[in-house]
């Protein structure tokens, strides 16, 4: 990573601590490994973003919810084939101890450099736990590396309970587990994690069309959340870099500060899922096509991406340093539909006055917004706190607000004030906010 990179990297990640979005997971013990904490504000845009994709999602006739358990039969992993094939390069430094993901084309130690490294060896990323009292082999089980598979097992279940035809897809969002052997980059690849999939059960025949039509239709979306059209970009998996369930992958890859990596996965899974689901269960689950007339294993398109990455991506594509009279100012140009805080309500002194009408202001945008009460400090210093929390509007109420009702909205981008009547604010952020 260059300096310039590291620099902006460890600069949204020390904004993100002392403003409340992100902390080292029991950090009064020294915190651990690859595990963090969402604050308050954190949590809100995690939720922001989660409540978009969701919606994105669902809001649509043929594609329905899922929430599935955490833990699955351990057969569901020796018919994905995560048992046998989730597994990652290991190797050691003699000389160091140093432990790592050997990466293809790699002779020496990460670490301290030293060429004396062992040959790799397979590592499963499964977390493996016991159910119930008994540390027995019978009772092994594993936390789900991936959500797509309580997808599959309940395949006719929904599609029965549902009456759906196909085409139809699942979505689900849901926690994921895997013991990445080199966590990296705070929540850009850790051990638990979040994602959000959706898998389209579509014929043989259709999938090509469907896999472009969600390819395009994820885009959007990511672009709808504030991505510039420049920093996301597609690339393909050759024949020889296809997963062993995959027929045809490509991802969505973004300019993170250390260089461009995978945001979100999409591929078309054949029928590989259900027809291994069909074996090792010996349930049949195939779908019967009234119009055909026939039944068949339908074929998967997949999409998937991790929460914890994209709110790691938004924040790197909206972070901005600026020179304002010779000083810094630390932005975040969040959209305002994801923004934790959408509108700030600022009342200039601590006279009552202002104050009633700043707290009545406030708790009446509570019920629509997200609202950040603030009555302390210099109001230099409070717009500077909003601007690193991402909050695109702030209402100021001052002196004059007593006589002529009118308050003063700041921009957060242009910094520009303007003044609009108390009782207009509403209507304000509704026509403003995107
Ligand atoms: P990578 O190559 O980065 O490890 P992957 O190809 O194994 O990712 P998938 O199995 O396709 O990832 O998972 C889908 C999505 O889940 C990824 O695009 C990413 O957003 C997210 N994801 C996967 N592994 C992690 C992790 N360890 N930490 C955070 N997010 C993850």
């Amino acid at each position: 990573m260059s300096n310039k990179s590291q620099n902006k990297f460890s600069q949204i990640l020390s904004v993100c601590k002392a403003r409340g979005f992100l902390f080292p997971s029991s950090e009064i013990y020294g915190g651990l490994n690859s595990c963090w904490d969402y604050g308050p504000l954190g949590v809100q845009l995690k939720n922001n973003l989660k409540k978009q994709w969701w919606e994105n999602m669902t809001k649509r006739s043929d594609v329905t919810g899922l929430d599935a358990s955490i833990f699955m039969h351990p057969k569901v992993w020796e018919a994905s084939g995560h048992l046998d094939g989730f597994t990652d390069p290991l190797s050691d430094c003699r000389d160091c101890k140093h432990r790592f993901r050997l990466e293809e084309g790699m002779t020496t130690c990460p670490n301290c450099g030293s060429k004396n490294i062992t040959e790799s060896r397979d590592f499963n990323l499964m977390f493996k736990s016991f159910m119930g009292p008994l540390e027995a082999e019978s009772s092994t089980v594993y936390l789900r590396p991936e959500t797509a598979q309580g997808i599959y097992v309940n395949f006719l279940n929904v599609q029965q309970s549902m009456r759906l035809k196909i085409p139809f897809g699942m979505a689900q969002i849901g926690k994921a587990f895997r013991n990445e052997i080199t966590p990296s980059h705070s929540i850009f690849r850790t051990r638990e994690f979040e994602q959000m999939e959706m898998q389209f059960f579509t014929s043989k025949k259709e999938s090509a069309r469907w896999f472009d039509y969600w390819r395009e239709e994820r885009m959007q979306h990511l672009l709808s959340l504030g991505f510039k059209e420049t920093e996301l970009h597609f690339k393909v998996h050759e024949k020889e870099e296809l997963a062993h369930y995959a027929q045809k992958a490509e991802d969505i890859e973004f300019d993170f500060p250390w260089g461009r990596r995978e945001l979100e996965g999409l591929h078309n899974r054949g029928d590989f899922d259900l027809s291994q689901h069909q074996k090792f269960s010996g349930k049949k689950l195939q779908y019967f096509c009234p119009v055909e007339n026939k039944s068949y294993l339908p074929y998967v398109i997949e999409t998937s991406i991790g929460v914890d990455r994209l709110f790691l991506a938004i924040l790197s594509s909206a972070y901005k340093e600026e020179n304002v009279n010779n000083e810094t100012r630390k932005l975040f140009k969040l959209s305002s539909h994801i923004a934790p805080v959408q509108i700030a309500v600022l009342p200039l002194s601590k006279k009552s006055a202002l104050l009633e009408i700043a707290e009545s202001l406030s708790s009446d945008l509570q019920k629509e917004w997200f609202v950040e009460y603030d009555s302390s400090g210099s109001i230099g210093k409070r717009y500077r706190r909003q601007d690193e929390i991402g909050t695109p509007f702030c209402a100021t109420i001052d002196f004059e607000s007593c006589e002529d009702n009118k308050l003063t909205i700041r921009y957060r981008d242009s910094m520009k004030q303007e003044r609009i009547s108390i009782e207009s604010l509403n209507n304000f952020l509704k026509d403003n906010f995107k």
